[in-house]
């Protein structure tokens, strides 16, 4: 079966077309149609952009820090072989629309005064903004990601619940307040989940949790993200 030709979204050529069986493409590699020079590829299905490198998937003033702290989410299974890195560099990532949007917030200062019309109450009395946990790793990254209170905690509650060391749940987004927690399962194609209960309850400081659904603007590269809470 040939799959039709695709221009690519980036320089506006026709993009290059690798002969082969179509299979499901996991990274950048597999695909089919793909314009070399900026790195970009269209999946063998429902065409989603990949990327060659992931970190190209997200606006440049976020870039910092991103795969060091992909690598070290809490779900370690989903980490090895670079699998969560690579899904990262999908048009369609939640991780990376979900990182876009909390490190921007985190970059700008802006956490409490975003989260508190979308129902939050009480944040923007808090004297600064929280520390941040995506996926279970401190944002930006700690030497030592257990140097971190809540990462423990959680750690804790998995094992607790008779979790896999290297298959643990992971929260979405952990913001962590003086005083309270709130606690984001992100929901951007996929339909609702909800972190474990238990896990959220394990935690000594009491917690909001809240679903964010996302949707994107549109499909183009900058990744603008948000509209429903
Ligand atoms: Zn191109």
């Amino acid at each position: 079966m040939k799959l039709p030709v695709l221009i690519c979204p980036n320089c506006g050529k026709e993009m290059s077309y690798k002969e082969g069986r179509p299979e499901t493409a996991r990274k950048y590699e597999s695909c089919i149609r793909r314009c070399e020079s900026c790195g970009i590829g269209y999946s063998n299905t429902f065409p989603t952009l990949i990327y060659r490198h992931p970190i190209q998937n997200i606006p440049c003033e976020v870039q910092s820090y991103a795969k060091d702290v992909v690598d070290k989410a809490l779900n370690e299974a989903n980490c090895k072989n670079n699998k969560k890195w690579e899904r990262f560099g999908f048009s369609t990532s939640e991780d990376a629309l979900t990182w876009t949007f909390f490190v921007w917030l985190q970059n700008e200062g802006m956490i409490r005064k975003v989260l508190s019309p979308a129902g939050i109450n009480g944040l923007q009395k808090i004297g600064e903004e929280p520390d941040m946990l995506l996926w279970g790793a401190p944002v930006p990254p700690l030497q030592d990601s257990r140097d971190s209170n809540i990462r423990r905690e959680i750690e804790d509650i998995s094992d607790k619940i008779g979790e896999r060391k290297d298959y643990r749940s992971e929260p979405d987004v952990v913001l962590d307040f003086p005083e309270k927690l709130v606690v984001i399962e992100v929901n951007y194609l996929s339909g609702n989940r909800r972190i474990g209960n238990e896990l959220a309850e394990g935690l000594n400081k009491p917690f909001v949790l809240v679903n964010l659904v996302m949707r994107k603007k549109s499909n183009n590269k900058d990744n603008e993200s948000v509209q429903k809470f």
